[in-house]
């Protein structure tokens, strides 16, 4: 008590014994109130609250014990009430403690020890006061702890339970005298057993970790800490880290798979491809990576939009999977793991780990079964899309020692896989690596070819069957390399389509080939160019007043400019597609559908579009008339355009026997070498003179 004195009632009936009590409490440093009876003593209690009460047991009217029930009753058990009773009146003792006094004093009381006596008495009563409030604050803190709490003896038997109201849904309410093997399972008390030992001969910070089931069938994480407390009692504090650990999982499958398609990502793919790796050198084992990348997905995410492209990369992934599932080339991995086999690297880029090969073959076969898969078409959006894919193929030990020349060799072999003309399949070779630095510089030669004027144009005549004369031209660009000499169209145009450099070298072509074809009008020999457009320029907004700014500058009518587009560009079924076909139409121009099936889509699209004309792929031609089912598709192509009202061009046409044949199937035009290859501008004045006619063999 800080400040003010202990307040001391005390009530006597014998004048002279209070007086001399009080003197004696005074002395001590008390401050005292004297009542006379035990009426007295109530009624002044009642305006001065005191801190003890000091009753005489014989007092006329109420009697101590009397006082002492009354007080008690009023004032709760750790009140301290002192009895003054006879020296050997032990009866009265008796009754006192039963009447709930805290001690007792006997007469004749021995005055100096008074003070001494009732200080002693005040100082178990706030040691039992602080004992009492430290209690509070425990319980007050086990309310708060989101822990729950267990104390445990030596043997591990519960001495005292404080469960969290979701633990105790989980393994009951423990009581005192449980052994902890009757509240965990058996496996996890052992543990928490052997760590309490531990504490308690002085290890710290000992934690066990353990997972439990809920009814509900969800896992949840345990971590429970111990600490010694006696030597005999450990105290065990059990926390939920549920959540903590969904959070540890979430971490980890974010930084391990790709979010697009849930497959494992380029980190998780190159740590299992290293693992392989170090398991084939030990077995002297062969491996395979196969690096594949999704052709011409580029113009599906710049035509339909990302969403679109997205869905693709998801479906494409799912046949994926189904893909590099048979047991046949995994049955040695562990099933578990077999999806780590095949993984998204980034953008339209998947790997697929073969662990253990026989022959390079089964690589291949991997290869064309992941190529007949995709070849399906995908439904999205109600668009029939089709999809192929170029694979590279890189061998451990063959090929490289470690993941990163493994993945870098495929990656070189994919392209290789792409030049050789899409949904194509290549392994790796050492001369590959050259040619992929060579693509490196590729990009700043290009740059340096527009500026050093190294571009020309040549021109390949298509012959009008209907006349036997040549009546339009494809504008074909050429790229005379300082060093290299003429490098193809094929290898560039990809490259500069990439960078986006072919908006700058398309608008080189359309001025060149329209300033050429203003010389053939001028002269008198007027012919139709057309030029082929990249998607990459038909996105681009200013195509149209770039276009009618050319034409203005070199003077040529807008009859004379055939623009060719792919399926790709008109895929996109958008107003804006629509519309810039339209105005190109309405200033006179004309469109050609290029490469015509080759490209990904379903036909029901191609009747709304403004073309003028289609122009069969080469690929089909090819072979012809041998190959059957060029032919029926050539057949097919042919009565689509005779009903969509489209005229027909057949590229690639090699042979005289070819040449008839479409002329008899009422192809309208042909193009390819049996009539010329490109030409230099030059060469042009006599191809527009000459007549083809032909003659069926
Ligand atoms: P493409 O539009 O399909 O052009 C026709 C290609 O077939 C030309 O190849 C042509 O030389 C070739 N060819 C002609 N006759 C025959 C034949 O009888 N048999 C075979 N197998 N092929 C024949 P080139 O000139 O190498 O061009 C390749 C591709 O490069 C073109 O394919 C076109 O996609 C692109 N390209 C060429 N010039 C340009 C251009 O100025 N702008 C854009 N954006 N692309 C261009
Ligand atoms: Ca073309
Ligand atoms: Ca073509």
């Amino acid at each position: 008590m800080s400040g003010r004195p202990w307040r001391v009632l005390v009530a006597d009936d014998e004048p002279v014994t209070r007086l001399l009590i009080r003197a004696a409490l005074e002395k001590a440093g008390f401050q005292v109130f004297l009542a006379e009876d035990g009426e007295d003593a109530l009624r002044l209690f009642s305006a001065e609250p005191c801190d003890m009460v000091l009753l005489d047991v014989n007092m006329p009217g109420l009697n101590g014990h009397q006082v002492c029930a009354h007080l008690r009753h009023q004032l709760g058990d750790e009140f301290p009430i002192v009895m003054v009773t006879g020296m050997d009146d032990i009866d009265s003792i008796r009754r006192a403690y039963d009447a709930g006094a805290t001690d007792f004093i006997v007469k004749p009381v021995n005055w100096p020890l008074l003070g001494h006596r009732i200080r002693y008495l005040f100082r178990g009563v706030q040691v039992l006061k602080d004992l009492h409030a430290a209690n509070a604050r425990n319980a007050a803190i086990l309310q708060a702890l989101p822990d729950s709490l267990l104390r445990l003896d030596a043997d591990g038997m519960v001495l005292a339970a404080h469960l969290t109201n979701a633990d105790q849904e989980l393994t009951g309410r423990p009581m005192p005298g449980d052994h902890i093997s009757a509240v965990l399972p058996a496996d996890i008390a052992h543990r928490m057993l052997k760590a309490a030992e531990l504490a308690r001969i002085g290890g710290d910070g000992l934690t066990v970790n353990y997972a439990l089931s809920r009814n509900d069938g969800t896992e949840h994480h345990y971590e429970a800490r111990l600490a010694d407390i006696t030597g005999e009692e450990t105290l065990c504090l059990v926390r939920d880290v549920t959540e903590r650990k969904n959070a540890e999982r979430d971490i980890q499958r974010l930084a391990y798979v790709d979010s697009l398609t849930g497959l494992p990502n380029r980190l998780s793919f190159i740590q299992r491809l290293e693992r392989e790796i170090k398991r084939a050198r030990r077995e002297g084992d062969r491996l395979a990576v196969l690096f594949l990348d999704l052709d011409g997905f580029k113009n599906i995410n710049d035509s339909l939009g990302h969403g679109i492209g997205d869905l693709l990369l998801q479906r494409a992934a799912d046949r994926l999977r189904q893909g590099v599932r048979p047991a046949d080339l995994v049955a040695r991995a562990d099933p578990l793991d077999t999806e780590v086999n095949l993984a998204r690297l980034g953008g339209d880029e998947f790997t697929v780990l073969v662990p253990s090969l026989h022959h390079a073959d089964e690589a291949l076969g991997l290869a064309r079964r992941i190529h007949e898969l995709l070849r399906r078409p995908f439904v999205l959006d109600g668009r029939e899309i089709v999809m192929t894919a170029s694979i590279g193929i890189a061998l451990f030990p063959d090929d490289g020692e470690d993941a990163d020349a493994l993945l870098m060799h495929a990656d070189t072999a994919m392209y290789h896989a792409k030049d050789e003309g899409r949904d194509n399949c290549q392994f790796y070779r050492t001369a590959l690596t050259l040619e992929a630095m060579r693509r490196l510089t590729l990009e700043s030669s290009l740059r340096q070819a527009l500026e050093r004027g190294e571009f020309f144009m040549a021109y390949q005549p298509q012959l009008d069957l209907a006349t036997g004369r040549v009546q339009s031209l494809e504008a074909l660009i050429r790229w005379r390399h300082p060093e290299r000499g003429l490098v193809s169209p094929m290898e560039f145009i990809p490259a500069a389509e990439e960078s986006g450099l072919i908006v700058l070298i398309g608008e080189w072509v359309l001025r060149a080939a329209s300033a050429d074809a203003a010389r053939w009008v001028a002269a008198g020999t007027p012919v139709r160019v057309a030029v082929n457009l990249s998607a990459v320029q038909f996105m681009q907004p200013e195509l149209v007043g770039r276009l009618r700014t050319i034409l203005a500058e070199t003077g040529l009518a807008p009859q004379w400019l055939e623009l060719e587009v792919t399926e790709g560009v008109l895929m996109e079924d958008s107003a804006a597609t629509l519309n810039t076909l339209q105005v190109l139409r309405q200033d006179g121009m004309q469109i050609a559908l290029d490469d015509f099936g080759t490209g990904y889509s379903s036909l029901s699209y191609l009747k709304r579009l403004p073309l003028n004309r289609i122009k069969i792929d080469k690929s089909f031609v090819r072979g012809l008339p041998a190959d059957k089912e060029n032919l029926a598709i050539v057949r097919t192509i042919v009565a689509l355009a005779r009903n969509l009202g489209f005229t027909l061009v057949a590229e690639g046409v090699e042979t005289l026997e070819q040449a008839c044949l479409l002329r008899d199937m009422e192809c309208e035009a042909l193009q390819g070498s049996y009539i010329s290859e490109p030409v230099a501008g030059e060469a042009v004045p006599a191809l527009l003179s000459a007549r083809w006619p032909l003659t069926a063999t």
